[in-house]
């Protein structure tokens, strides 16, 4: 085991940062840099992720505006399941599919969003090395939403009005009473 692999090994689980933060809605800066620092905080990415029980996670939600986010869908069964994006770009989208929708940074609330079905997704992996890959319904819905995280958006900004107001109202609720 090197220095460097110890360095590795110290995980770190970041808290998630709430709807509220003015870093959720602000446009991440793009990766620049692909060394051992970025390695570290995409383990600690993913380990953060497994703990809020998520299946994907973009770096604004620990507080770090990067355009880089960890993807697992399949939740720790497929070793192959986990995906990196640095400076995502969403190339293709087509069809459609609703299904219900979270986000980790608004917890308890869910609501159905429309989403195209199919999209490819243009990413550089850990390395710095440039891939598309295509994905599906939930993958689909993955790539969406993360790619959405670093440009600053939220998927309240794919419900209607009402529904988006009535969730705000709730949290500004939870907000004063301590809860959030
Ligand atoms: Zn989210």
């Amino acid at each position: 085991m090197k220095a460097d692999d110890r360095r590795l090994a110290i995980r770190m689980i970041y808290p998630i940062v709430k709807y509220g933060n003015p870093v959720l809605e602000k446009p991440a800066e793009p990766i620049t840099e692909f060394g051992h620092q970025l390695k570290k905080l995409v383990e600690d990415m993913f380990e953060s992720m497994y703990e809020a029980k998520g299946v994907g996670l973009a770096a604004p939600q620990i507080g770090i505006s990067k355009r880089l986010a960890v993807i697992d869908i399949s939740f720790k069964e497929d070793p192959n399941g986990k995906l990196v994006l640095a400076n995502p770009e969403i190339i293709h989208a087509e069809g459609k599919q609703t299904q219900s929708e979270g986000c980790l940074s608004i917890p308890e609330f869910r609501e159905p969003v429309a989403r195209p079905n199919r999209v490819t997704v243009r990413a550089q992996d850990v390395h710095g090395k440039w891939f598309e890959k295509t994905g599906e319904e939930l993958l689909a819905r993955a790539f969406l939403h993360e790619t959405d995280h670093l440009n600053g958006k939220l998927y309240l900004s794919h419900i209607s009005a009402l529904k988006r107001d009535l969730i705000k109202r709730k949290i500004r609720k939870l907000v004063k009473s301590g809860q959030w």
